[in-house]
């Protein structure tokens, strides 16, 4: 730390001290809706905010925010202060904050802790220079940002938007769209059938918006010892499946690849490839029979009937959940879907295959839509100038991804970074990191950012 300047150091311990409560969404307690982890988080933070001079109210633990400067419009910075769990694989303890080679180590360091604590920084030169503003500036924190936007929409019911601003929980350049993104369950019932194999259950997945990395199906039934003896040899050691004899009935479970929702096609979908591995080797069941005619191992959503695109990507398509058990099956489905294309086209090409001719209910269970701004538009603008101007880097231009921000909760807001040394990558992932140099680069830009916003 020994090159470091007074503000970075003072940076540094209070990313760290926020880093070392574990905000997890936990269990509501009073005053706490989502946990005492989350609601510690929000309080330290406002503290921090106290300490570096901006007057602060925490929403009844659902969200706060921090300001200074006067006028009745707003730049609003939207940050939220909640994490993902933590998981495996760690080489330095998660909520420690430990230092090694330049970078601070830790479960939201990147996502979203470090770039919220950077553009408090940020905030903070701006009201030590003094420099008039036409504007109020405010930094917002969400409290459950990872598990569902309650603390967000809490503050926009009491509090309504800002005139302009960003969110620093995305990527540079600037992202300047985002897709829709719909959760849909479908469920049918099957016949009962006699048969030499019978799948007793098959179950995989964790959430919707992932994908699933292991996948498991009971098999009984007089062929079932027969089947298992002929399969053996394919699955051996290092295969992604596993067997295991439980009595009379059999388990087979498949490992997969885990990967965010938005991008399916990077991980290996558990619940696919068992569902294709069984059907390859001579399982019959109706169930299953459908499943491979309208998704397989598909991750476009061809086969289902809605695979589209426009200029700014491509239809998703991700089976997140499945359960079937006793005739009774039921998988939901996490899409992002195309910018340009409205809920209800996309909605009605989910069901008219799936539903009509192969008899699954479809019932929508979550929506959002999608947000976009013209590459011209002044925010985009003034925020590119600002990013052009601080690294140099003229070639990137904004780009539009699958995965929500906070700038879907209020108008005229577009996410801002953060991940200009590829650590972004890690967000969600063990060994999650920011450099020290990345958190000084960011507060320069969001200085540069908030006094060109604000005036
Ligand atoms: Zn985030």
């Amino acid at each position: 730390m020994e090159n470091w300047s007074i503000e970075t150091k003072e940076m540094i311990q209070d990313l760290q001290t926020l880093i070392r409560i574990r905000s997890v969404e936990g269990e509501a307690e009073p005053g706490m809706p989502f946990g005492s982890g989350p609601a510690a988080a929000l309080e330290e933070a406002l503290r921090i905010c106290d300490r570096l001079g901006f007057r602060t109210e925490n929403m009844d633990g659902y969200a706060g925010f921090a300001e200074f400067g006067e006028g009745e419009e707003v730049v609003g910075i939207l940050a939220h202060l909640d994490v993902v769990p933590e998981g495996d694989g760690w080489e330095f303890a998660p909520y420690e904050a430990h230092i090694s080679d330049g970078k601070i180590f830790g479960r939201g360091t990147i996502d979203d802790k470090g770039p919220a604590v950077a553009a408090l920084y940020g905030m903070k030169r701006v009201l030590d220079s003094g420099i008039s503003l036409n504007r109020r500036v405010r930094m917002i924190f969400g409290t459950n940002e990872e598990t569902g936007w309650g603390g967000i929409n809490y503050y926009v019911e009491k509090e309504g938007g800002v005139t302009c601003g960003f969110t620093p929980d995305g990527a540079f350049p600037l992202i300047h769209g985002e897709k829709g993104i719909m959760d849909v369950k479908f469920s049918q019932t099957f016949p009962q059938r006699e048969m030499g194999i019978e799948i007793l259950s098959l179950d995989g997945g964790n959430a919707v918006n992932m994908v699933p990395d292991a996948a498991t199906a009971i098999l009984g039934g007089d062929g079932v010892e027969a089947w298992i003896q002929a399969i053996q040899k394919e699955v051996g050691e290092d295969s992604p499946f596993k067997l295991e004899s439980q009595g009379e009935v059999w388990s087979i479970k498949r490992i997969g690849k885990s990967a965010h929702g938005s991008t399916p096609e990077v991980g290996e979908n558990a619940i696919s490839h068992l569902i294709d591995f069984l059907v390859q080797h001579g399982i019959q069941d109706p169930c299953l029979n459908s499943y491979m005619e309208l998704i397989g191992l598909e991750t476009d959503g061809d086969s289902f009937g809605c695979k589209m695109s426009d200029a700014y990507g491509a239809l998703t398509f991700n089976v997140g959940l499945l359960h079937y058990e006793k005739s009774e099956a039921s998988f939901c489905v996490n899409i992002r879907y195309p910018i340009s294309v409205s809920e209800e086209l996309v909605w009605q090409v989910m069901q008219s295959h799936a539903s009509v001719e192969k008899g699954w209910e479809a019932e929508k269970y979550s929506h959002l839509a999608p947000i976009y701004r013209e590459k011209n538009d002044p925010l985009v603008q003034t925020l590119m100038d600002v990013y052009r101007e601080v690294t140099g880097d003229v070639e990137s231009e904004p780009f539009t991804i699958g995965g929500g921000t906070y700038a879907r909760a209020m108008d005229n807001v577009v996410a801002f970074g953060p991940g200009l040394m590829g650590s972004d990558k890690l967000a969600h992932q063990p060994n999650e990191y920011i450099a020290i140099e990345e958190m000084i680069a960011l507060a320069e830009i969001y200085e540069k950012a908030i006094t060109k916003l604000a005036k």
